[in-house]
């Protein structure tokens, strides 16, 4: 049952339309990351991988373990993973929409929105997150859930843009940067990424501001003071370049460095342009005028005040979701005989680089197989 008029909305806007399905490297989860692991014990990359290739689907690595279609285009993991649904049996209802879960003896009754009804002696739910409404994103998981028992962790948008104070971005939109970003909660760094960044009207997105959304989301949740500290020296060539997540450490720490290599260049550029070439116009002009001391202090720990995140509208997953305590890591049954979940809907959110779908597929994997059996 698929509520959208269409299968896999959602599958086709990932990875930019080219879909990263899944990651080659260490899995980066958060929320129930334990059971995210147990999952992957049972159903690790090799068997998601061989599944898709089973499949017929040829796969590319890329940087960081990003695993792509060949093709780099999400319409062919769609094509592989619907095609054998047709005339195998499976019959597919779209716009249809699962409104009511009922346990019975001899199973799982559904009722949908439109009056209908349906049996079965195993239910597998796959509903997704409120991440995302326009792709089919909605709450209906957790409201079908909840009443027979299932906790819920608080959803916050999560792997979207943060909004910050907007007076210091006048004149930034648009401008990409490779940065490190460090994410002080009351005044402790709680989180880190490093990798491009772009300045927005509101704020600013690029994968690693993103990757701290759900850090920022939580804090401002409890209320706490949310500062993002930019590093640029990454845009200096001071600091390797990877795109990645690091642990968090005390803001500033290049601070020195810059002083040095604005020296440096001081011997060979008058002041007034000493960040000409090194860092986009618009940002240079910023820090006309400043004493290399202020400038260095600048380029490696520019304050921004954090006041939001995007909201799920923008959100490519939900931190939190229903609890997988009772749930089964071999098989994704619940404590309740029949009924499966598996993928977004439960309280496990990956990095980006794959880890959300490969998370949903090992998931399904385990829940269809066991299901079937
Ligand atoms: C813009 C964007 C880009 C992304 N890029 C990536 C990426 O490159 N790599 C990656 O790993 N992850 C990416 N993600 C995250 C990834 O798409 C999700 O984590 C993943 O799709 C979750 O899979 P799922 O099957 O659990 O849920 P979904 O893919 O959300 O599917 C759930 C489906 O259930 C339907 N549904 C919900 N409730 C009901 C109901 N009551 N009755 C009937 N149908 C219902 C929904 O309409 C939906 O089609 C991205 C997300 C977004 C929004």
């Amino acid at each position: 049952m698929e509520k959208n008029s269409k299968l896999g909305k959602k599958l086709l806007a990932t990875g930019n339309g080219r879909c990263n399905i899944m990651n080659a490297e260490e899995p980066v989860y958060f929320g129930e990351k334990e059971f995210a692991h147990q999952v992957l014990s049972y159903c690790p990359p090799d068997s998601v991988q061989a599944f898709l290739e089973g499949l017929g689907l040829v796969l590319r690595t890329e940087e960081g373990g990003r695993m792509y279609p060949a093709g780099n285009r999400g319409d062919m993991v769609l094509d592989a993973l619907t095609t054998p649904l047709f005339g195998s049996g499976v019959q597919v209802l779209l716009d249809t929409q699962a409104e009511k879960l009922e346990q019975r003896a001899e199973g799982w009754r559904v009722e949908t929105t439109d009056g209908r009804s349906f049996s079965a002696p195993s239910l597998i739910l796959a509903g997704g997150s409120c991440a995302a409404p326009k792709l089919g994103g909605t709450d209906s998981m957790y409201q079908l859930l909840t009443p027979l028992g299932f906790e819920l962790a608080r959803p916050l948008p999560a792997l979207c843009a943060l909004e910050t104070q907007r007076k210091p971005l006048q004149g930034l939109s648009g401008l990409r940067l490779l940065a490190r970003l460090t994410l002080l909660a009351q005044g402790e760094p709680a989180d880190a990424a490093q990798g491009e960044m772009l300045f927005g009207e509101t704020g600013v997105s690029g994968v690693c501001a993103m990757q701290l959304a759900r850090t920022a989301a939580q804090a401002l949740d409890k209320g706490q003071e949310v500062v993002l500290s930019v590093d640029v020296t990454p845009t200096l060539g001071l600091r390797d370049t990877a795109m990645e997540r690091k642990p968090p450490e005390k803001p500033g720490q290049m601070a020195e460095t810059a002083r040095q290599w604005l020296l440096k260049r001081s011997g060979f550029l008058p002041d007034n342009r000493l960040l000409q070439g090194a860092l986009p116009k618009p940002l240079a002009d910023r820090l006309q005028g400043l004493s290399i001391e202020e400038t260095a202090r600048n380029l490696a720990d520019w304050r921004l005040q954090v006041t939001g995140v995007r909201g799920f509208d923008h959100a490519q997953v939900a931190a939190g979701g229903i609890s997988p305590r009772g749930v089964n890591p071999q098989t994704m049954e619940s404590a309740l005989p029949g009924l499966y979940l598996c993928g977004e809907l439960l309280d496990v959110d990956g990095d980006t680089g794959g880890h959300n779908l490969m998370f949903a597929l090992a998931t399904g994997i385990l829940a269809g197989e066991s299901a079937a059996g």
